[in-house]
């Protein structure tokens, strides 16, 4: 395979460049470093099936030109993180919707067979009352700057359906639910390695809102070798596939755990939601995969348990 990672300096890019190279393969890891950074590939440097080219997938001739010299294309290059879109909806739309337009349009002009990472986010919230007309809320989530993210994210997953349809090449949709491992950073607002940065200093462990939400993490290391089988499954071909972990938790557990697991003295602090993201912000109560249409195509079985990745 020669593969294409855009966001391949990033937290789960890397992990996949680590991959691919340990099967063999040769990658090409497209990425502005605005997230990602170059030491979660420093494993790689010199390797010579390796390369990394600093650059945006807003540059279209530059994608073009990256994507020429592989046969497979993954594309992860996002913005991501509540803080980064709540912050800057309209650039996040561009680099997700326009960055996206470009990796898939440069994939089926070079007939590269491509995978789109996309998220739980397009669900919406799950646990809205019911329909209303209720002007502020499109697809069961509130209209709010962070809504650009699940936006752009549902609009990728139109544009890689239809160029796939279109051009007969295998293309593979993810829908990663929160998932964690070694060089995820809490910088951009991520619970677990912001829960463990805190708990490792002895600073006060900070839950958003009552910590009663419920989520489901899954490991980078079930993900990653997961990906690259569905790419090569004729059955996953034009089908979003959700992809996470087993293990449902608290946030305020979570915290409770992450204290335990790191010895660490630290206490847990609430923060009210309007202090850590404005006023307005809704979060979502319970977010939890199906993940047997994975199981079905792949015989997907999340092995990584909530304690061995804090761990
Ligand atoms: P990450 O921030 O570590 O990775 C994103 C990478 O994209 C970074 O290296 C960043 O520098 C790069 N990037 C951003 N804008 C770019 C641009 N214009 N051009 C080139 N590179 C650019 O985050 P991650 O968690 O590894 O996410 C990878 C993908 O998975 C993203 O598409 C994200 O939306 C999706 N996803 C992740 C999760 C999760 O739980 N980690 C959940 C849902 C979806």
């Amino acid at each position: 395979m020669k593969a294409v990672v855009t966001g391949g300096a990033g937290f789960i890019g890397s992990h996949l460049c680590d991959h691919l190279i340990a099967e063999g393969h040769q990658v090409v890891a497209l990425d502005d470093l605005s997230t990602g950074c170059e030491s979660n590939l420093k494993q790689l440097s010199g390797h010579p099936d390796f390369e990394l080219v600093k650059g945006s997938v807003l540059d279209e001739v530059l994608v073009d030109d990256v994507v020429a010299a592989g046969d497979t294309v993954f594309h992860l290059a996002a913005a991501v993180g509540v803080h980064t879109i709540v912050d800057r909806p309209l650039e996040s739309l561009r680099t997700n919707l326009h960055g996206t337009e470009n990796v898939v349009e440069a994939a089926v002009r070079r007939r590269a067979r491509y995978l789109v990472a996309s998220t739980s986010e397009v669900y919406g919230k799950n646990d809205a009352d019911g329909l209303s007309e209720d002007a502020d809320r499109i697809l069961g989530s509130p209209l709010k700057s962070r809504w650009s993210y699940a936006a752009a994210k549902g609009l990728d997953e139109l544009v890689a359906y239809v160029h796939g349809g279109a051009s007969g090449l295998p293309c593979v949709i993810t829908r990663f639910f929160n998932i964690v491992g070694p060089r995820q950073t809490g910088r951009y607002g991520m619970v677990v390695p912001r829960f463990v940065d805190q708990a490792l200093t002895g600073e006060p462990v900070t839950v958003y809102g009552e910590g009663t939400q419920r989520r489901c993490f899954g490991s980078v290391f079930d993900v990653v070798p997961a990906m690259v089988s569905l790419l090569e499954t004729p059955a996953a071909h034009n089908r979003a596939v959700n992809l996470g972990g087993k293990e449902e938790v608290s946030i305020s557990d979570l915290a409770q755990r992450v204290i335990d697991l790191t010895g660490s003295d630290s206490t847990v602090r609430h923060v009210p939601y309007e202090e850590a993201y404005g006023e307005g912000y809704e979060d979502m109560r319970r977010r939890m995969p199906d993940t047997s249409l994975a199981a079905d195509l792949i015989d997907y079985e999340p092995r990584w348990r909530l304690d061995d990745i804090v761990g």
